[in-house]
């Protein structure tokens, strides 16, 4: 299959990928980023751009890691965030999602802005950012501007990247002493999730409980849990946050919280498809909710590694 004929640009910076952006205003552009989707999506999707932009700028393939923040370069691909003992120490839930990222091709060429811009409804990287409340960040002819990824998707392929815009990278806060983990059931054809959760829960108490035993495992101070392939965008799930807060992290607390992945979601809204029901999707939200709990709850004990 051969894409329809397009125009072929190539940025080097920045700042000529906004002017080509802006020479191009009334044309339908896209980027280039890893190409994991938009050449396919041109090959046999009928995507018909004017214009293709190719973002070829190495200051955005890097990974950042500061005080209390890791910065991911929009062009960083999955096997760099994977494979980065930066990211792997300071934001370890975002390491062990690009590492489930379809196969080793896709890991090695897709990008970390391009899964984002893409907002694929079943992409991985989405819930993993939004369990890390990580912030967007984009460039605009005007300047910077930065939006939390909660405001971020919109719908299938949508976001709030508007027109003439760029997203340079994502900034994550790092998670610290939090229980973490990605737990996905992997669609058997594409690699995508067909219900993945992320989970990054923290815990108060001070592993003293004066009995000379164990200790205080302590209680959840903050959880925040997103699931991705779900509905028709990556959403956090905060009937099961509340849930979760107060209570120990244990078997019943996990059970319980997980059985309400499905309240904050109308049942018409879950996806369905030739692989997978709303309702089968609905089941497999509240089983991989439990599952990626049970993870982050090992990992605040000590008993699992991370990514
Ligand atoms: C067989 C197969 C299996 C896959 N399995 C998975 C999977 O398991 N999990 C998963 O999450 N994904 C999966 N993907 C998707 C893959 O991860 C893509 O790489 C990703 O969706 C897009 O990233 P990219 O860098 O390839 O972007 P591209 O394909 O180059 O671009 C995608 C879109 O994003 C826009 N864009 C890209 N970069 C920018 C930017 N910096 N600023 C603004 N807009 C931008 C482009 O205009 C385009 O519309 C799979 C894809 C294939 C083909």
């Amino acid at each position: 299959m051969f894409p329809a004929e397009f125009d072929y640009e190539r940025a080097e910076s920045v700042s000529e990928g906004l002017d080509l952006l802006e020479q191009h205003a009334d044309a339908d552009v896209e980027i280039l980023a890893g190409g994991h989707s938009l050449v396919p999506a041109m090959k046999t999707e009928g995507r018909e751009p004017d214009v293709v932009v190719d973002l070829d700028v190495p200051a955005l393939d890097a990974v950042n890691a500061l005080d209390d923040r890791t910065v991911v370069g929009a062009l960083t691909t999955y096997a760099t965030v994977a494979d980065s003992p930066a990211v792997r120490a300071t934001v370890p839930l975002v390491a062990e999602t690009a590492s489930e990222v379809g196969d080793l091709q896709i890991r090695n060429r897709g990008t970390v802005g391009g899964n984002l811009a893409e907002a694929h409804p079943g992409a991985d990287l989405p819930a993993a950012a939004l369990a890390s409340d990580a912030t967007i960040l984009l460039r605009n002819p005007d300047g910077k501007r930065e939006v939390p990824v909660t405001d971020f998707f919109r719908g299938d392929g949508e976001t709030a990247v508007e027109r003439g815009e760029l997203l340079t990278g994502v900034r994550f806060p790092h998670t610290d002493d939090a229980g973490v983990a990605y737990a996905k059931k992997t669609h058997p054809a594409t690699g995508y999730a067909m219900v993945g959760v992320a989970a990054v829960v923290e815990m108060s108490g001070d592993g003293d409980d004066g009995t000379g035993g164990d200790g205080d495992e302590g209680t959840v101070s903050s959880a925040r849990v997103a699931a991705t392939g779900a509905v028709d965008r990556a959403l956090r799930l905060p009937s099961v946050e509340d849930a979760l807060a107060g209570e120990p992290l244990d078997p019943e607390s996990i059970d319980a919280a997980a059985a309400e992945a499905r309240a904050d979601i109308d049942a018409d809204r879950l996806r369905s498809d030739s692989y997978a029901s709303g309702e089968f999707r609905g089941e497999l939200l509240e089983t991989y909710a439990a599952r990626a709990l049970e993870r982050a709850a090992e990992r605040v004990a000590g008993d699992a590694p991370t990514a």
